[in-house]
């Protein structure tokens, strides 16, 4: 395996012209710089932060590590990197994701068109010369055809706007934005705010050390044991003599991973047979559990049972009744808010420092110098980590200044709710595109499954518009329309709209209540776009001169 890389390439030039500028340099940036290249377009990919990996990059809280086995989040494209690259683990961490990511990098000689430390702040669409000016917190400006968005979903940290929060003397960290060299919490006492993936993967590691751990809740997660452990030889030749066949099926799936789906309703089972089902699957551990029975995010009565059933798992296991309850989410259905994988989350609690503050009725007021006020108490800390997620899908994109068509400002289009044509493209936004955003299945599937599709997807459009010497795609106004209701539509037959999830943008005080991400499924998606382009890419006009349809 390669050593890690830090990635301190010197910063490439950035032309004033080019065929692409990509921005992000995640795992969707680097992947469509690499299809870009292969079209023979000149593409830079420009990224804000210090190295290439994106969400892998920035979140570096303890115990960050991903929740979809390894050996399906990771990239397919290439037969020589999945038979080559060797996790070392079930459920690979942080560390040796972005390690990973290092590598694609290098061996794919992507650095010398990644420019780092380069925050792109503005995108302006000049419809005479049909291409995008984009500018940079540097002050460049490029002059691009295209403008691929890969900026990631949760990309863009959120810190409640708690007043005082400049008067608290101690350190203070987001799980989303941890330093890069580290954080020593050992003796300290520490507070944490939130409850979701991050904080219930950050608080079982940060017990280990601190003198005491508060954790400040105002909504109770649902969650599996991860059973992550080392990856063994055979369960890893077992996939690699396979890989080809099992990406196949995955893309078929709904949620893009492979999962033991059990085809029937939860309601078919007797009680027993129910409960050995959901008993074998927490023994399996993992996400997957919602892949116990075909019903459980379409049928409250089905998804009740699964929400039973890990509610008594959280009261086994933790030993303070009162705790426990705390712990159990009884106010909406498992999953419609991302279940989340752990080690030892639950187990935490039943350690002598670590106490959980109920804070759904009395909200934090305010930090003060030592510490933060709820409920009209005080509580002191060294440090106060907020793991109070991200401003999902729409946030990092709205937070560019992006102009389409006579000067209209995304953020004015979106102020309703983002809308889109399958999650890829906007109308009055021609040669935007955006590599799984809001209408497509992205943050509801395996993202590598999902990007890879997107950037495939939008590798042959841009080929299919080369191939005729157009130069410009957009979607019609009909086709987005259609797709918006499609997938509320969609969404509003299973049960994810009734809790204040991110999926919603309930987390964003004044953001829109729309359900984001298409629930429609990863191989129905991807059939849908597939037909899209077999069909002469039906509902995009696809250009050459000025008015002419080619495609
Ligand atoms: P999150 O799921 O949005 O959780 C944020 C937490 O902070 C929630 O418990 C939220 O409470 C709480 N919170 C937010 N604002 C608050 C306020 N003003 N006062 C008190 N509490 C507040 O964020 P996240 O944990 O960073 O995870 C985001 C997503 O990233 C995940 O859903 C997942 O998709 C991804 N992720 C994946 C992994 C993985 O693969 N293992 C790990 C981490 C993250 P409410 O619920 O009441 O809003």
């Amino acid at each position: 395996m390669p050593e890690p890389t830090t990635a301190t390439t010197a910063p490439c030039h950035v032309p004033s012209e080019i065929d692409a500028v990509i921005v992000g340099a995640g795992f969707a940036g680097m992947y469509m710089l690499h299809r870009l290249r292969g079209l023979g377009m000149s593409a830079i990919v420009l990224e804000a932060g210090t190295g290439v990996g994106g969400t892998w990059y920035w979140n570096r809280y303890p115990g960050a590590r991903c929740d979809t086995e390894s050996m399906q989040y990771s990239y397919s494209f290439s037969p020589e990197l999945q038979q080559q690259w060797s996790w070392s683990e079930r459920y690979a961490g942080q560390p040796e994701i972005l390690r990973y990511a290092n590598h694609v990098a290098d061996r794919f000689g992507l650095r010398r068109d990644i420019r780092l430390e380069t925050r792109v702040t503005a995108a302006v669409w000049d419809d005479g010369k049909r291409r995008w000016q984009v500018t940079t917190d540097r002050g460049d400006t490029v002059s691009a055809r295209y403008c691929v968005m890969a900026t990631g979903c949760l990309s863009n940290a959120r810190m409640p706007d708690f007043p005082g929060r400049e008067s608290f003397r101690g350190e203070v960290y987001h799980t989303g934005h941890w330093p890069h060299e580290g954080v020593d919490l050992a003796g300290k006492r520490v507070g944490v705010i939130g409850t979701g993936s991050s904080a219930i993967q950050a608080i079982p590691v940060i017990a280990e050390t601190a003198a005491h751990v508060t954790v400040f809740q105002r909504t109770p997660n649902y969650s599996i044991p991860a059973r992550n452990g080392p990856m063994t030889p055979d369960y890893e030749q077992d996939w690699k003599t396979q890989y080809d066949a099992r990406r196949a099926m995955a893309r078929q799936t709904r949620n893009g991973i492979l999962a033991n789906f059990n085809d029937k309703s939860a309601l078919e089972d007797s009680p027993e047979a129910r409960q050995r089902q959901y008993e074998a699957r927490w023994v399996t551990g993992g996400t997957t559990f919602m892949a116990s029975y075909n019903d459980l995010i379409t049928s409250k009565a089905s998804n009740d049972t699964a929400a039973e059933f890990v509610r008594n798992q959280i009261r086994s296991i933790v030993k303070d009744a009162k705790t426990a309850e705390l712990l159990a989410p009884k106010d909406y259905p498992i999953g419609t808010k991302r279940i989340c994988a752990d080690t030892n989350y639950f187990e935490v609690y039943n350690r002598d420092n670590v106490s959980l503050v109920d804070i759904r009725n009395a909200p934090i007021e305010r930090l003060t110098e030592k510490g933060l006020v709820t409920g009209g108490k005080e509580y002191e800390f060294d440090a106060v980590v907020f793991a109070t997620g991200f401003d999902a899908m729409t946030g990092t994109l709205l937070k560019i200044d992006i102009r389409g068509r006579d000067g209209q400002s995304l953020r004015t289009k979106w102020e309703a709710g983002p809308r889109t044509y399958l999650g890829l493209m906007t109308a009055g936004f021609p040669n935007l595109f955006m590599i799984t955003g809001p209408g497509s299945p992205s943050v509801l599937s395996n993202m590598l499954v999902s990007i890879e599709q997107h950037v495939d997807w939008l590798a042959d459009c841009l080929g299919h518009a080369q191939s005729r010497q157009c130069n410009l795609v957009e979607p019609t106004q009909q086709a987005e329309d259609d797709w918006v209701a499609h997938v509320n539509e969609v969404a509003h037959k299973t049960l994810y709209p009734s809790a204040a999830s991110w999926y919603m943008g309930a987390n964003v005080p004044g953001k829109p209540r729309v359900f984001m991400p298409y629930i429609g499924g990863v191989g129905r998606y991807r059939q849908h776009c597939d037909d899209v382009a077999a069909k002469g890419y039906e509902g995009f006009r696809v250009e050459g001169r000025v008015g002419e349809r080619v495609g």
